[in-house]
């Protein structure tokens, strides 16, 4: 059966240093959200990506996000893809150290059920063979591609550019 990463919502990730993409619809929304315009926005919670293929949210000078209150995201109903996805679509190899989400083992259609809730994307549940590829590289629930086959870059703990 597929594995679900269930978040305990403990904010280890985002304390991490690291490069947590925005695109332009996503900087629409955060930016309405906060009742800010968008260049406002972007004048001040973002920077320029390495690659300067775009932008990435600020950071505070520890290394967590900007948007981090205490254990809450203070754009949770809006943010990004990015933060969505993790670690259930993306992960870095040896997350589990850090990461302390539960893997649920659930039936194919309860696992797409979570994910679609979890990401907002609908995605086919791994088959067998995928599942336990993941698992012989490393561990039961890690591995550097999304289940779907979807490839995520994992330089970083926070899915670097
Ligand atoms: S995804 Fe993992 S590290 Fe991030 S809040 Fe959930 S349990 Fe914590």
């Amino acid at each position: 059966m597929p594995t679900f990463l269930e978040c305990q919502r403990c904010a280890a990730c985002c304390r991490w240093p690291g490069w947590v993409r925005v695109s332009p619809e996503e900087i629409a929304r955060i930016a309405a959200f906060l009742g800010l315009g968008e260049r406002e926005f972007i004048a001040r919670h973002t920077r320029l990506r390495p690659d300067r293929q775009g932008l990435a949210l600020l950071e505070k000078p520890n290394g967590e996000c900007e948007f981090l209150d205490g254990r809450d995201c203070r754009i949770q109903p809006v943010k990004p893809q990015q933060c969505r996805d993790f670690p259930n679509v993306w992960r870095f190899p040896g997350f589990e150290q850090f990461c302390r989400a539960v893997p649920r083992e659930l039936p194919p259609e309860e696992w797409r059920r979570r994910i679609r809730e979890a990401t907002g994307r609908d995605l086919a549940p791994p088959t067998e063979t995928q599942s336990e590829a993941a698992g012989s590289e490393a561990g039961p629930s890690a591995s550097s591609t999304g289940p779907a086959g979807l490839d995520f870059p994992t330089r970083s703990r926070r899915n670097d550019v």
